[in-house]
């Protein structure tokens, strides 16, 4: 049974699961697609054409069928865990193998956000679900094995300890200062004016101060919004449009689609009020140079350090100067 492991020295998580190294594919074509309607290898159960839905993950990390347990992360043992409780699931954009994101009709991108949003409402009536991540993972240097438009969810049993560390770092700040960090950092963007690669009427979207990645975009609404499901029709749209704005620039940066990671950030659910968080969507790239690629090599993985080759503002000066 997969298990999710404790390290008493960083505190982090370690999910272990030996069953998903045979994962079997790698997919660059559609005769051998999971999610083409033509290919051999067709994941059962899927419609011959679809948009925006939602399956479940046939090598899931996490699984609800695992039994819960008395004493999770018995901190009494030396080596602490615990059964790895959750859902993964793939969240399919698009019949079509060679559709891009940016090119994609709005509608179909507004089916996209209304997917997430149903997905984490329903996930968020399981009370053993703690944090619903949604992601794309994208391009081969991601280690993408099926390159069909594609997202995926990971529901946790467990609030993640990057999240846990930001939450005690934003709800510090929100009782000294009574304000939203979030907010304020997009008070101060729009103030200093140099970091931002698009905007509309309810969001934004900048290479933030605190860069990581050469091209890292943070996607923010304006209101102070907590989760996914808070999202008003309009902000919605608005989130549509920013979205396939910013990943254009991400796939005319080099010409070709770009490897990166899309993360949404939403609050915890099942938990304590934390409607100081502020959602975001992160997309952060690999990509060095259109050639090489960033790892995340020794200072970053050993201390947790990054070096950034350059700066952000540089990064947003690049990022505007792609035609629309
Ligand atoms: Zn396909
Ligand atoms: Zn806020």
């Amino acid at each position: 049974m997969a298990e999710i492991r404790f390290d008493p020295f960083s505190q982090d998580y370690i999910i272990v699961n030996d069953k998903r190294l045979k994962r079997p594919i790698i997919a660059e074509k559609e005769d051998d697609c999971p999610f083409c309607a033509n290919s051999k290898k067709r994941h059962p159960g899927l419609p011959l054409q679809y948009s925006a839905i939602s399956i479940e993950n046939l090598y899931p990390a996490l699984s609800m069928d695992n039994p819960s347990e008395k004493h999770p992360f018995d901190v009494r043992t030396l080596y602490s865990k615990t059964n790895a409780i959750g859902r993964c699931e793939v969240i399919l954009y698009s019949d079509d193998h060679e559709l891009l994101f940016y090119n994609q009709p709005q509608s179909l991108t507004m089916s996209i956000i209304e997917l997430w949003i149903q997905r984490y409402t329903e996930l968020s009536q399981l009370k053993k679900i703690k944090y619903i991540f949604i992601f794309e993972n994208r391009g081969s240097h991601i280690g993408v094995t099926i390159h069909h438009p594609h997202g995926q969810l990971y529901a946790l049993s467990i609030i993640p300890p990057k999240i846990i560390r930001e939450l005690e770092l934003t709800g510090k700040y929100f009782k000294s200062t009574q304000k939203c960090l979030q907010c304020d950092i997009i008070n101060e963007e729009k103030r200093e004016n140099k970091r931002i690669i698009s905007e509309n009427e309810h969001f934004i979207a900048f290479c933030p101060f605190y860069s990581k990645w050469l091209y890292e975009v943070h996607l923010v609404p304006k209101r102070h919004v907590t989760n996914l499901s808070d999202l008003l029709m309009i902000e919605k749209e608005a989130l549509a449009i920013i979205l396939q704005h910013v990943r254009k620039k991400f796939d005319k940066l080099f010409n070709r689609p770009a490897n990166f990671m899309m993360m949404l950030y939403p609050s915890p659910v099942n938990a304590k009020d934390y409607s100081f968080h502020h959602f975001r969507i992160e997309i952060v790239s690999t990509e060095r140079d259109g050639i090489k690629q960033k790892y995340r090599a020794g200072v970053e993985t050993g201390l947790n350090i990054w070096t950034n080759d350059i700066s952000p503002e540089q990064a947003c000066e690049i990022f505007n100067k792609i035609p629309d």
